[in-house]
């Protein structure tokens, strides 16, 4: 199973993919946690990219699928992937889809967390003030940078899907058990028993 969780920055889909992966045993693929991990580890990844995820900008596309050919590899034997995070431009969607098929692997299910992202802005914003261990990239400023980038670069791949796929639509507004529940309908209806 291949999954593509998509949204805005905050709209709950590393929340959900975690949840995904306890119950199915599925693997996680956010690129943003990878990033983080390299940034947290001093590697030479972690040294390019420290800049940019503090502007709230995109790493650049050939280094992001660089890593995902590793991780795609990596994964071989597992039962799915949760691709969160990735894919956040039309490159990355299209190079997505030919690394899939050198592997003989598809894209299962797609499923778009549609929110209100003035709501989401307060939220979050509200909680990075709330918190103890606040992202680099969690503040007002560069919150809007992210939502920005995310209107102008990612939201375009969702029409790019659309060509060839159904995209499922979560209202993401709702309580974290209910997109829950929706969510694992999806799985269970797309799973083959
Ligand atoms: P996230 O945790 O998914 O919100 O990602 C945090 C930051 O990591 C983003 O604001 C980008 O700077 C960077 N990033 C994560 N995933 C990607 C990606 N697929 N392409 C480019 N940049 C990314």
């Amino acid at each position: 199973m291949n999954l593509i969780l998509l949204g805005p920055p905050g709209c709950g889909k590393g929340t959900q993919a975690t949840y995904i992966v306890k119950k199915y045993d599925y693997v996680q693929l956010s690129t943003g946690d990878m990033l983080r991990e390299a940034i947290k580890n001093n590697t030479p990844t972690g040294k390019v990219v420290k800049d940019v995820l503090a502007s709230g900008k995109l790493v650049n596309n050939e280094l992001i699928m660089q890593i995902m050919k590793e991780k795609i590899e990596e994964t071989a034997t597992s039962p799915g992937r949760i691709f969160d995070g990735f894919p956040r431009t039309l490159s990355q969607a299209e190079s997505l889809n030919a690394l899939l098929s050198q592997n003989n692997l598809s894209i299962d299910l797609l499923i778009e967390l549609v929110v209100n992202q003035e709501e989401l802005f307060e939220r979050i914003t509200k909680r990075a003030s709330e918190s103890e261990s606040v992202r680099d990239d969690d503040n007002a400023d560069v919150l809007r940078k992210r939502l920005d980038v995310y209107n102008k670069e990612t939201k375009p791949i969702i029409a790019f899907y659309e060509k060839d796929f159904f995209v499922n639509k979560i209202d993401g507004m709702q309580d974290i058990s209910t997109v829950n529940k929706l969510i694992d309908k999806l799985i269970e209806n797309n799973t083959k028993h």
